[in-house]
């Protein structure tokens, strides 16, 4: 049996052992109680990446986002986000049966890319005041965005989007789970990308590796109110430092290298491109995460996507079925660039057998 090499998620990576010596030496103290020297340190050093206030280091990253719904919004209040955002996707509802709140879907049918939502396409699902109609109080943008493929905001569209929602008195949030990603993508630096934003989640356990957590940034005040909140859901941590030590280790040694990922998911998406079994265009990678659509061909041949992520997982191939035609392929700090030709040998020695069709 090959041993398998898991592109399931950049979730799945484990601490280094110099992570681990990292944590193994922090200082810690009692975080409910603000004592906690090394997550004070973390949280000032993600809040000045960023340019913002305060921070709050908290156990995930659906937390995080719910604690920004939370914070911002009251219960009866409207939530504008994207029909594929993680935060209507993929976080259990919490924004409905925590946050009370309802959501409208923005448009991206008008973007140049999926994922990213125009200023027009914002003005037209917001309603007027009117007793009839929620009150629109939060849009939540996503950077990178997950399910559209990666992708990343445009800053042009970023700065318009953020410009109008405040001309209609609304707070943005932005869901960073992967902002890093964002940023070196880009080459811009992190405070650029969350300057129009009121708050900004970024995961610590994604890209950069660590074990948990995920941090929220924005205005005191707001942070204030989040802090309150995490400990209501019961997010208060003691001895902390453990956890926020490995985020500041990541900071230290694995933001630099995440362009390294990006370019093997390239290389990974050309090797998949070229393999009979899928049909998609490798140019539309811009991050670490590659969507593989399934040529109708190899759907006739060998079933669904999750038929498929069944196959891959018997050639020791691990990835996720995102939809019936579509697989995802995550690059991450545990797959080196003999890891992902490995693997694209493998997939590809598949793709000649069930090419035939
Ligand atoms: C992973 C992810 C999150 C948060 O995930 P957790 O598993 O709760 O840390 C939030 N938003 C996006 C876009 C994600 O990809």
């Amino acid at each position: 049996m090959n041993q398998p090499i898991d592109l399931r998620s950049d979730t799945v990576t484990r601490p280094t052992d110099a992570m681990r010596q990292a944590m193994r030496d922090a200082q810690v103290g009692d975080d409910v109680m603000r004592t906690d020297p090394t997550v004070i340190e973390l949280e000032e050093r993600v809040a000045a990446l960023f340019a913002k206030e305060a921070a709050l280091f908290v156990p995930s990253g659906t937390m995080a986002n719910l604690l920004a719904i939370l914070a911002q919004t009251t219960p009866g209040d409207e939530i504008l986000t994207h029909r594929e955002g993680h935060i209507y996707y993929y976080e259990a509802g919490g924004y409905a049966s925590v946050g009370g709140c309802s959501v409208k879907f923005v448009d991206d049918a008008d973007a140049p890319k999926r994922g990213v939502l125009s200023a027009d396409a914002l003005r037209s699902a917001i309603r007027p005041a009117d007793i009839h109609f929620p009150i629109p109080k939060l849009l939540t943008i996503e950077n990178t965005h997950n399910r559209a493929g990666g992708v990343v905001w445009p800053m042009d569209m970023l700065g318009e989007v953020c410009a109008a929602a405040k001309e209609h008195g609304m707070r943005v949030h932005t869901d960073g789970a992967r902002i890093w990603n964002a940023a070196c993508a880009l080459g811009v630096e992190l405070s650029t990308l969350a300057a129009d934003t009121d708050t900004i989640s970024a995961c610590l356990s994604k890209g950069l590796g660590c074990p948990v957590g995920s941090v929220l940034v924005g205005d005191r005040e707001t942070i204030e109110r989040a802090r309150h909140k995490r400990k209501m859901l019961g997010g208060g941590m003691r001895q902390a430092g453990i956890l926020a030590a490995a985020g500041l280790h990541a900071l230290d040694h694995h933001l630099d290298r995440l362009a390294d990922d990006h370019a093997r998911a390239r290389s990974l998406a050309n090797d998949l491109a070229e393999c009979s079994i899928f049909d998609f265009d490798p140019a539309d990678v811009e991050t670490n995460l590659v969507y593989a659509k399934l040529a109708e061909h190899a759907i006739d041949a060998g079933g669904d996507a999750f038929a498929w992520e069944r196959t891959l997982e018997s050639i020791g191939v691990l990835c996720y079925a995102e939809s019936p035609t579509t697989l995802r392929f995550v690059t991450h700090l545990d797959l080196d660039d003999g890891a992902i030709q490995e693997a694209a040998t493998r997939i590809s020695s598949l793709g000649q057998r069930a090419g035939s069709g």
